[in-house]
């Protein structure tokens, strides 16, 4: 599975870990992310992301 990794602040996105506290599961990729999801870290969108 791929890591996504936050232009901004450098949040990597694992698909194998998701992002639980923000309601991703584990093993979600990140095209099936929701499009209103914002980093962790940061709050940029998803279109702030690139694959690792
Ligand atoms: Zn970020």
């Amino acid at each position: 599975m791929a890591k996504w990794v936050c232009t901004v602040c450098n949040y990597v996105y694992d698909e194998e870990v998701g992002d639980p506290d923000g309601g991703i599961a584990p093993g979600t990729r990140f095209e099936d992310i929701p499009d209103d999801w914002v980093c962790p870290l940061c709050g940029v969108g998803k279109d702030q992301f690139e694959q690792q």
